[in-house]
């Protein structure tokens, strides 16, 4: 089964095309979505979870057409958005079977084996007795990832789940998503590049609400291999490099800027050739995307 998206686009009430003609194919496994922020991300991750129209294109899994048979794709999709509210003098034990009852398991013994599962699956089960109030912002996202998993979706949708999570929590994170990618169809949009290298076996940039890439991101990597350098270079010399070469990231270390270029050739003048990382893929194709649209 495969989430198909085909040219699906759609302008806001104010002008803005937050999506133009977006296609794609996602497979069973991690997904990653990846673009800067008001790529059109949400837009996408709305519209699929059936909250909200598109002007025009399709959507299906497998035979449901979502678009048009919402319940069908509500019964099988589990959704964690950018922002939940959760009841916060509760625990997370009691207000996961809250949720499992309002889901429709109504079987007692069954609905406290499939708690209890979730929350060793999610690492929340020695805390299942704490209120949600106490909750780190990393466990209110696994709390969310248990509550969307309840009815064994198809499809699960995380959006930007990730952003303001310190390191440790981040990587819990990452190893409970990457449990689930296996039998079901899960779309990560996020803007943070490593969540996607860590977790994704298939990925899509989008940009201004355009699919710029889309594929592997091991065979994406290839297309850049021998084409990105670096060089460590004073800050006031950005400007000169900016505009003479195509600066595709610039970074601090140690206090000095250390700028990547894409080039074909090798521009010599202290350039040192480098394994190019997805990072670099990512700011490629946002700068390549960004100036031919301002061309
Ligand atoms: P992302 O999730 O990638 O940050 P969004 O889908 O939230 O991007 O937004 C895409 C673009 O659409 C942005 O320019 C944003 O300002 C705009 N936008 C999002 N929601 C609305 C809305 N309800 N009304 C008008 N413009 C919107």
């Amino acid at each position: 089964m495969k989430l198909i998206i085909d040219n699906l686009s759609k302008t806001y009430a104010n002008g803005i095309e937050a999506l133009q003609n977006v296609s794609l194919e996602i497979p069973k496994g991690m997904f990653g979505l990846l673009g800067p922020n008001g790529a059109g991300k949400s837009t996408l991750m709305r519209t699929i979870a059936t909250l909200q129209e598109a002007d025009s294109g399709t959507v299906a899994l497998g035979d449901i057409n979502v678009l048009k048979q919402k319940n069908e794709l509500r019964q099988v999709l589990g959704y964690l958005p950018q922002q939940f509210g959760l009841y916060p003098k509760i625990s997370a034990e009691v207000l996961l079977n809250h949720f499992a009852v309002l889901k429709g398991i109504t079987n007692k013994s069954e609905r406290k084996n499939l708690v209890k599962a979730l929350l060793h699956k999610t690492n929340l089960y020695d805390v299942r007795k704490q209120n949600l109030k106490g909750y780190s912002g990393g466990m209110k996202q696994r709390f969310g990832i248990a509550q969307a998993l309840l009815n064994n979706p198809k499809l699960l949708i995380v959006d930007e789940p990730t952003a303001g999570l310190d390191p440790v929590e981040r990587n819990r994170f990452y190893n409970v998503l990457s449990e689930l990618g296996e039998h079901t169809v899960v779309i990560l949009s996020t803007h943070i590049v490593d969540d996607v290298k860590e977790l994704c076996t298939n990925m899509a940039i989008i940009n201004q609400g355009q699919v710029c890439l889309k594929g592997n991101p091991l065979q994406i990597l290839e297309e850049l291999k021998g084409k990105v350098y670096k060089k460590t270079i004073e800050k006031s010399e950005l400007s000169f490099y900016k505009q003479n070469y195509k600066v595709i990231s610039e970074k601090l270390f140690l206090g000095k800027p250390t700028i990547h270029i894409l080039s074909d050739v090798n521009p010599r003048d202290g350039f040192t050739l480098i394994n190019a990382e997805l990072e670099d893929v990512y700011f490629s194709e946002i700068f390549n995307h960004s100036n031919s649209k301002s061309i």
